[in-house]
């Protein structure tokens, strides 16, 4: 058996408004080369000026990769000839980039089987440094169009020390970050789109023998291409290996139709990108003021945010992990269950019940109104107003059936939940007067069932009897409009069952 080392660059798209090092708009799906200038086209004698907002974002990543960011951070150039780079040389970072040395414990999520691990697995980070992203290269039969709306672009890249071992490490790291990142809104996490892109690199080796040579695999753009991607790597190189034949160090690609890395070019010497100090940006000092400002962006990470809906809410992991999934349901579902608790209701109760509704009904009603967890803040149905309508049914002053309606009539009309309910009669009827009415009724048009069940009990046929004794309940249930309390119309049938006819 092989030992194997995985390494991963993660480029993040950053989510400012405007390019890292010109004031052109920064967006994905606009017209071809309409957000470019004299700077992102790499004229001669521009100057380049650092978007602040950029710097921050990137802070805040590294601050939430645990990394230290340096008391003096600046730019390099990074020369290389390609025709989506019109200046030939990328600004980047190179010798002291933004954030540095820092960590991510990798979610033991207790989901994938075998109950949580006791050590998480902690994959160190080398650094994360800010660069500009390249045009966009449009190849189409003979000819390759340029589209430079993406040069210029904010990019955050993230480099890990060798420390994943699988591909369900290296998919974990990546769906782990992709998350953070969308918590803390520096960048949308859509891998489809580019903006949150992989490199993975893997070598094997004998056991303690140490790293092995890489092979590094681009442009991965799904988490899970990253995981077939090594795994299958990993097995490749281990044949390779058990054959006597060496791993030859180049970049491969995955084939997503052919499920297989192949090659794309060799990389047998570090290529020379000749960086030296951009001479037209000064170095960055962070100052008070800005760290403070970094701080005061960070939020509670999506990791610590589910393992406390589990001990504060008594949420099982499965769904602390759904409801946390993105920020605004999280966020969402805690401000229902605080005004839930505000209305009397049980904490823990309050957050099993409302976790429910919130992965059944309330994601129907968003599908069907057009809308995803992320339009939480501004829906109709507020948490005030879902925690009013868990209460009522707490309470039973609200049949679940009526509740569920009453949510829709909310999303429908825009009124508070008591003001619905108060308008189509759902208050659940807990007066025995008024539900015998209702049984009396229903005796009348079921005699021959009342009779039958009686028939049953003197027979010994229980069984019989119980589903009949159901089915008059729930005749007298669905004559009531649902709102008929249950228990008090359970006795009351029961009564005149046991009263002879
Ligand atoms: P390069 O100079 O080829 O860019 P780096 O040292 O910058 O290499 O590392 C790039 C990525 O490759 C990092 O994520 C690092 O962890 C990973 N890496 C480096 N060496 C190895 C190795 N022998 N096996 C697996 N991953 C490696
Ligand atoms: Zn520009
Ligand atoms: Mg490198």
């Amino acid at each position: 058996m092989y030992q194997s080392f995985i390494g991963l660059e993660v480029h993040i798209h950053l989510l400012t408004k405007t390019k890292v090092f010109c004031g052109c708009r920064s967006a994905f799906g606009d017209e071809p080369n309409t957000n470019v200038c004299p700077v992102c086209m790499g004229y001669p004698g521009v100057l380049p000026a650092l978007n602040i907002e950029a710097m921050r974002m990137g802070c805040m990543v590294a601050r939430a990769l645990n990394c230290r960011i340096p008391p003096r951070t600046w730019f390099e150039r990074k020369q290389y000839f390609y025709p989506d780079m019109p200046k030939n040389y990328q600004i980047s970072q190179f010798a002291s980039p933004l954030g540095q040395e820092g960590y991510l414990d990798l979610e033991d999520r207790g989901i994938r089987g075998g109950g949580r691990g006791e050590s998480p697995k902690r994959v160190r980070i080398k650094e994360c440094h800010l660069e500009e992203d390249a045009g966009k290269m449009i190849h189409t039969g003979t000819v390759s169009l340029l589209d430079y709306n993406r040069a210029g672009v904010s990019l955050l890249e993230i480099v890990t020390e060798p420390d994943m071992e699988t591909g369900e490490d290296a998919e974990i790291f990546i769906q782990q970050l992709r998350r953070m990142v969308r918590y803390l809104g520096v960048c949308d996490g859509n891998m489809e789109e580019g903006s949150l892109r992989a490199d993975a690199n893997v070598s094997i080796n004998l056991p303690g023998k140490g790293l092995g040579r890489k092979v590094e695999i681009k442009n991965l753009n799904s988490s899970r291409f990253v995981r077939l991607a090594l795994n299958h790597e990993i097995v490749r190189q281990g044949e390779r290996l058990d054959a006597g034949k060496t791993v030859v160090q180049e970049t491969r690609l995955w084939n997503e139709n052919r499920d297989q890395t192949e090659p794309m070019r060799t990389k047998e010497n570090a290529q020379d990108y000749r960086y030296f100090p951009e001479p037209d940006l000064p170095v960055f000092e962070p100052d008070k003021a800005f760290l403070a400002s970094v701080e005061a962006a960070l939020v509670e990470l999506p990791v610590p945010r589910m393992r406390r809906f589990e001990t504060d809410f008594g949420l099982s992991p499965e769904q602390a992990d759904l409801i946390c999934d993105e920020k605004a349901q999280a966020d969402y579902f805690e401000a229902t269950v605080t005004a839930a608790v505000q209305r009397g209701m049980e904490k823990r109760d309050a957050a099993a019940r409302l976790c429910n509704w919130l992965l059944t009904d309330i994601k129907h009603l968003l599908s069907r109104e057009g809308l995803s967890p992320r339009d939480l803040p501004s829906f109709t149905l507020g948490p005030g107003r879902l925690a009013a309508l868990a209460a009522l049914v707490a309470r039973g002053e609200v049949s679940l059936k009526n509740a569920r309606e009453a949510a829709e009539a909310v999303l429908a009309e825009d009124k508070d939940p008591e003001i619905i309910i108060r308008e189509r009669g759902w208050e659940r009827i807990a007066d025995p007067e008024k539900i015998a009415q209702t049984v009396n009724s229903v005796y009348t048009a079921e005699a021959a069932v009342f009779e039958e069940v009686r028939s049953a009990h003197t027979g010994g046929n229980t069984k019989r009897a119980n589903t009949l004794t159901a089915y008059l309940v729930g005749k007298v249930l669905s004559a009531s409009g649902g709102r008929a309390d249950p228990g008090i119309v359970r006795s009351q049938v029961e009564a005149l069952i046991a009263k002879p006819a």
